[in-house]
């Protein structure tokens, strides 16, 4: 079925909406210091690991004042559970220090300052102003949303975070561009997973370019004969052991046959396509 992309992105929604009762961030917090400090965290780790560690954190230090005076070592090892914990909290003092320095404990509402404090990027800046302050120009990008946003087709192939941002901006209506951030993230977390999507219990497969065009790959071969060769290539109808690789046309890495160069390759003991279809991830 041919959608445009803004038809695409409403289905996707209003699907969306009907099964994600709570669309909001899973980071515990409850203050601005503390989401600040939670989403530094969260960068490149699991949600609920960071809300193991952060209760911990924030009996020691309660607001930016007192992390202010913490030193990194002293973080790092609170936090040595999380991802890159030397990085952060380097990152963490550092920010709390500006904030103290700068904005006398008062975190800065803007995306621009905020994304001039220490381990502040432009995601970690849009979710913070965005749950915080209520910012309506935010609609951030981690790496569900990009997943997930390529994967459906709400996007053309952006190849960056930014680009997936200005691509759903422009097929997102304004008032939903919170509420659509966090229904991504969370169907990319439970259902649109990286590694094995689950599109069968998926509510948007019929909006989904990426489940489509696993439905267009071809069938199963039966009875092939893995004695004659590891692979098959349906083209020539050949055996052979050795497969080269090609790029296809959405630049996706693919078996094909060394022979004939045909990617209509299956394998010979399963009898199965060995046809990917191009997914989407960034670190
Ligand atoms: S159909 Fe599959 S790939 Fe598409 S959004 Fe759903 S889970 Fe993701």
């Amino acid at each position: 079925m041919h959608l445009g992309r803004k038809k695409r992105a409403h289905i996707v929604i209003d699907a969306l909406s009907e099964v994600i009762s709570r669309p909001e961030t899973e980071l515990r917090f409850s203050s601005e210091y503390e989401l600040i400090v939670a989403v530094i965290l969260s960068a490149q780790c699991m949600d609920a690991r960071v809300n193991l560690v952060t209760p911990d954190l924030f009996k020691v230090w309660p607001t930016f004042k007192e992390l202010a005076e913490a030193t990194p070592e002293e973080v790092a090892r609170v936090i040595a559970s999380i991802s890159y914990p030397n990085n952060k909290a380097k990152h963490l003092v550092g920010m709390a220090a500006q904030v103290m320095s700068e904005y006398k404990g008062k975190l800065p509402e803007d995306q621009a300052s905020l994304m001039k404090l220490p381990g502040v990027g432009r995601k970690t800046a849009q979710v913070v102003s965005s749950v915080a302050f209520g910012d309506r120009d935010a609609l951030p990008v981690d790496t569900h949303v990009f997943r997930v946003t390529n994967r459906i087709g709400l996007v053309d192939q952006a190849e960056t975070p930014l680009k997936v941002e200005l691509g759903l901006k422009r097929v997102i209506p304004r008032d939903d561009w919170g509420r659509a951030h966090h229904l991504l993230i969370l169907h990319g977390r439970y259902t649109c997973t990286a590694r094995s999507p689950n599109c069968s219990d998926c509510v948007v497969k019929s909006a989904c370019k990426y489940y489509e065009a696993l439905q267009g790959l071809p069938k199963p071969i039966k009875g092939l004969d893995p004695r004659k060769g590891d692979y098959y290539c349906a083209t020539r109808r050949q055996y052979f052991d050795q497969p080269i690789s090609r790029l296809d046309r959405t630049g996706t890495v693919q078996f094909a046959c060394p022979k004939c160069n045909s990617m209509n390759v299956y394998l010979s003991k399963t009898g199965l396509t060995l046809k990917i279809v191009r997914d989407y991830r960034i670190d």
